[in-house]
Order: structure tokens, then sequence, then C-alpha cells
């Protein structure tokens, strides 16, 4: 006979389909999901991703707890379907990168809600790009609000312990904030990089550097070549802080051509020397 408690995933994609292979792995949990396409539900039975799984939410009536996995774009209308089914005890948390939006329109609707992201991702998705030992190591913070219930709160630290990840906790302007500068903003930096690139006017120096390019432009452009989808998500849910990064940084660029455009070698140097003793600190 199974055990452990029922939790529903809904969204079975990349984030959604890693968590509960770790978490059918651990054997704590049973594990039922909800997915937008029945082709998505057919095949998360079929490779043992989860138990059961269905279209529907009534599925998901009886669970513990229920995480959900969409995209942020459709959470808010995807909980709208789901809370008819809940029972008041049931814990209800979310994996979107993005906290104040998701917990503003969330908690209210349902006090049992606890915001969460766990730092972890591929640039696939789907549910087969769905991997065991996803959030090893990585981070999984959670954005509990005053009202929240410690009970929600532990539920879902146990969860991310089990996935093997390292628990923070903290605000949700404050989650957004940070993750503008360490995650947002390089997404948006790495593009004008290579958009900067491409708008060289001369087609054979385009070219050669093309050919030229290796492991520096590898690492500088890897995160603004991503999904743009994901980029635009970014931009919509976390506009504020986005943007708040990007004028800071276009004011260090200007710093920066300022320097050049004077020939200050000495304190070109002096930045590039501060800021390579900071760099530990971010990695
Ligand atoms: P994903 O691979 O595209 O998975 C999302 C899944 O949600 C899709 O497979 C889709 O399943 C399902 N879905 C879409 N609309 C739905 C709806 N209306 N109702 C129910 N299911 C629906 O995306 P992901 O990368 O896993 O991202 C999911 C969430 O994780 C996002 O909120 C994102 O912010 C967060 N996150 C992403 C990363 C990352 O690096 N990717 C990291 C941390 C957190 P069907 O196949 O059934 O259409």
């Amino acid at each position: 006979m199974k055990v452990g408690m029922k939790v529903g995933i809904v969204g079975l994609g990349l984030i959604g389909g890693s968590m509960a292979l770790d978490m059918k792995a651990s054997g704590q949990y049973q594990l039922y999901g909800v997915s937008r396409r029945p082709e998505t539900c057919r095949q998360a039975v079929e490779w043992g991703v989860v138990q059961e799984a269905s279209t529907n939410f009534a599925l998901l009536a009886d669970m513990q707890m229920v995480i959900l996995c969409t995209p942020l774009g459709v959470m808010e209308e995807t909980v709208q379907r789901l809370l008819p089914h809940l029972n008041p005890d049931t814990v209800l948390t979310d994996v979107g990168s993005v906290k104040r939006a998701v917990v503003d329109a969330l908690a209210p609707l349902w006090p049992n809600f606890v915001g969460g992201h766990p730092m972890a991702g591929t640039a696939d998705s789907g549910l087969a790009a769905a991997q065991r030992h996803l959030f090893v190591d990585c981070a999984y913070v959670l954005t509990p609000v005053p009202s929240t219930p410690a009970l929600a709160v532990e539920r879902v630290t146990h969860l991310a312990q089990v996935l093997g990840s390292r628990v923070y906790h903290c605000t949700p302007d404050e989650h957004d904030r940070a993750v503008a500068w360490i995650s947002h903003l390089p997404v948006m930096v790495s593009a004008s990089l290579i958009a900067a690139c491409l708008h060289e006017a001369d087609v054979g120096v385009v070219k050669l550097a093309k050919t030229l390019a290796s492991s520096g432009f590898r690492d500088t452009s890897r995160v603004g070549g991503g999904n743009p989808e994901l980029g635009r998500m970014m931009a919509t849910y976390n506009r504020e802080a986005l943007l708040r990064s990007l004028y800071g940084y276009r004011h260090q660029l200007d710093q920066v051509i300022d320097l050049i455009e004077r020939s200050q070698w000495e304190e070109l140097e002096q930045r590039l020397g501060q800021t390579q003793a900071s760099r530990p600190e971010f990695t």
C-alpha cells in the first residue's frame, strides 16, 4: 500500500516535473498532477512522474499540499479554478520566479499559501526536459507574509530539504530586488551585448567576430540567448525592480565610458580591481 503525503502538482513542465521526480524518489509523497494538455497528463503517468494526472482540478480534492508550477501569467486564473476543489487545510505554494505579483494575487485568495522560488532551471521547457536532482545545492526562497501559518511554511521547508536545496526566507520585495540584480538584469545585459555586436556596421567584422568568439563571449552571452518568453515574463512581473537595476547598470556603464574617453587608465584599473575582488562574493 502506498503511504506518504498527498501532493498535487499543477503544471507538469520542467520545474513541476523535476520536483515530482525527486519527491517520488524520496518515498515521502503520493503525487498527483494537473496540466493543461491531456497528452502531458498521459506522458506524466506513463513516465512514472506522478501516479495519476488529469486536466481536471477535481483530481486534487483531498491533497495536503498543492504546488503551482504553471507559467507566471496564468497562476491567478489557475488558482481561481483550483480553489473550489481544495479543503481549507491544503497548503498551497508556487514556484514562480517573481514573488511580489504572485504573493499579492494569491495570499488574499488562500490563507494557507506560502510563496516559493526554487532557484534552478535549464534552457529547456516542458515535461520532457524534467530531470532528477535539478535543485540540489540550489537556493529555495520562501516569502511568507506575517499571516502565513507556520505549518504551511514548515511543509514547504521540508519539501525544499527533500529536494536537497538550501532554504532562505525574505519578503517578496526583497526577493524581487535581489533576483533583479542576479538573474533578470543579466538577461537584459547579455541580450543587449549580442544586439550591440549585431549592430556593427561592417558585416565583414560581424562575420569575423562570430568566427572568433569563444569562451569569454559564450559565458557573457549565454543568458541573453535564452527563451524570449521567460525574459518577457521577468520584465512584465518584476518591472519596477528590473528598471531600477537597469538604471544602476547604465550609470556604471556611463562611468566606464567616461573614464575611457578621458584616458583615465589608473582609475579604470582601480575600478576593475574592485570588481575583481568582489566577484567571489556572488558565486
Ligand atoms: P514549462 O516547462 O513551460 O512548464 C510549465 C507547464 O505548465 C507546461 O508544461 C504546461 O503544461 C503547463 N501549463 C501551461 N499553462 C497551463 C495552465 N493554464 N494550466 C495548467 N498547466 C499549464 O515552464 P517552467 O520552466 O517549468 O516554469 C514554470 C514556473 O516555474 C514558472 O512560474 C517560472 O517562473 C518558474 N521557474 C522557472 C525556472 C526556469 O529556469 N525555467 C526556474 C525557477 C522557477 P502542458 O504541457 O500541459 O501545456
